[in-house]
């Protein structure tokens, strides 16, 4: 069986070089990740194009996801670019301050101190410093320092319980949108959205400048787990991240597990993407081998049924980039195996009207009872192997689909993988002999298997899928 879960690899300092890169596509990662809070558009379009080349002599399916910045609030620059901050100091936000000192530093959203209050807990460099809002004066925001430490350039601020009024998309976000589709990313990921309002707004700003890429919602909001705001969301977007680092700061680290497990449940329900992210394999930044801890981590999320476990520092700036890849494949695979990630019995109550929608299921139900090798799906959009993909059946699902973009955009689904189907012709026969050599060709079936396969007729139209057929393969050809 194919590692079903897939790995989404965060690209920086640590992992730019060609033979690194190399390495981490070959060890596993189906998707790389962009972070648009570093580097400059030049650096982000040459890494896609060597991504692009590397997977191709690899002869792997890697998509790739941009990841804007979004309204996160950060702290300016230091004289010396870092300051001690003592426990029980006075220390001064101000957003007129052009260089920061031991008693005060700029933040970069005039705002801010028309959103705070005294007595609001501000949590720095993702909650490792913490200040206590004593007063605010125009725009200076006079703090005590309640738990001190280090505090560098350009580190991050939330406030506990969140609350905080910046804009869902800033001036750089929508110039990276543009920079995003400009690198053909597969994926585009909207921080800190606090309504579907938020991500209907970056699926426009996407599309205006021709633009395809399925759109992930970060949940890293206090405001954005409330029932209501989570289903808004989740509506307006093709898939979430669970964003642990910011989300653990604003409702308190103690509730990200259980939220997490909900934010899946309800995401798979709703036929949507999930990445869980940030800390899964933390100690490899410096260490070549994980915690038992993180094991879990790891391993609780594939048992939740997340698409996708993601590294963040671990494949961007740590020293073990390709040992963390490894580490997460091979944790991935052995949870795989566990009855708790097992076909999900509920799905014969699950209601759906299309027809398409209906041939997913039926191929997933008829896998399932007569123990079929595989489940080929000949798709346009790749939306039939989503729905397959939204329910543990077990059986690997393998998109077979002629567009290129289709390809990388499946990358993300858990249990499913791409591959080429080039057939453009009418003929009912042809193109099913094609999608069965496809099959031996890449190793996953043999003749004599019985394998689920799902289509849309007539053949060269494109629709959607309203066909299911099992065969074995082999037995329609001549001897
Ligand atoms: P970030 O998002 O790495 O862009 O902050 C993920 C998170 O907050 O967990
Ligand atoms: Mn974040």
């Amino acid at each position: 069986m194919p590692r079903a879960t897939k790995i989404v690899a965060t690209l920086g300092p640590a992992s730019s070089s060609p033979e690194v890169l190399e390495r981490l596509i070959k060890a596993g990662v189906d998707v790389v990740r962009m972070n648009f809070s570093h580097g400059k558009a030049e650096d982000h379009i040459a890494r896609a194009n060597l991504v692009r080349e590397l997977a191709k002599k690899a002869s792997r399916t890697v998509g790739i996801l941009a990841d804007l910045q979004g309204p996160k609030i950060r702290v300016g620059k230091f004289k010396d670019n870092k300051v001690t901050l003592r426990t029980g100091d006075t220390f001064v936000l101000d957003a007129d301050c052009a260089l920061g000192d031991e008693k005060q530093v700029g933040i970069d959203y005039k705002e801010l101190a028309r959103d705070v209050k005294p007595k609001d807990v501000l949590l720095l460099n993702d909650g490792l410093i913490v200040f206590e809002v004593l007063s605010v004066r125009g725009n200076r925001i006079e703090c005590k320092v309640q738990v001190g430490g280090v505090l560098s350039n350009n580190k991050g601020i939330n406030r506990k319980g969140g609350g905080l009024t910046a804009p869902p998309l800033t001036s750089k976000d929508m110039e990276d949108i543009k920079t995003a589709v400009a690198i053909g990313a597969d994926f585009l990921a909207v921080s800190f959205p606090k309504s579907g309002a938020d991500m209907y707004m970056a699926r426009e700003l996407m599309r205006a400048a021709g633009g395809h890429a399925l759109l992930i919602a970060k949940i890293e909001r206090s405001e954005a787990v409330t029932a209501d705001a989570l289903t808004d969301i989740m509506k307006a977007c093709d898939g979430i991240m669970v964003a642990r680092g910011d989300l653990a700061v604003e409702v308190g680290d103690a509730a990200v597990p259980a939220l997490q497990k909900r934010m899946i449940r309800m995401a798979r329900e709703m036929n949507k993407l999930t990445i869980t992210a940030t800390q899964m394999m933390e100690s490899m930044v410096t260490s070549p081998i994980p915690t038992r801890a993180e094991v879990s981590d790891v391993a609780n999320a594939v048992l939740d049924g997340t698409d996708a476990v993601m590294l963040s520092a671990e494949s961007a700036s740590g020293s073990y980039p390709v040992e963390a890849v490894e580490a997460m494949a091979r944790v991935c695979k052995e949870a795989e195996k566990s009855a708790e990630s097992k076909l999900d019995r509920e799905f014969l109550d699950r209601v759906f009207t299309r027809v398409d929608q209906s041939i997913a299921m039926a191929a997933l139900f008829t896998a399932h009872h007569l123990k079929v090798k595989c489940i080929a799906a000949l798709t346009q959009s790749g939306s039939t192997a989503l729905w397959m993909s939204r329910l543990n059946s077990g059986v690997p699902i393998y998109a077979l689909t002629p567009e290129d973009g289709t390809l990388t955009k499946t990358a993300l689904m858990r249990d499913v993988r791409p591959f080429t189907l080039a057939y453009e012709g009418h003929d009912r026969e042809k193109l099913m002999s094609a999608a069965e050599q496809v099959l031996l060709d890449n190793g996953v079936a043999q003749l004599g298997d019985i394998v689920v396969i799902t289509m849309g007729e007539p053949i060269g139209q494109s629709g959607g899928t309203n066909t299911m057929k099992i065969v074995k393969l082999g037995e329609h050809r001549p001897a």
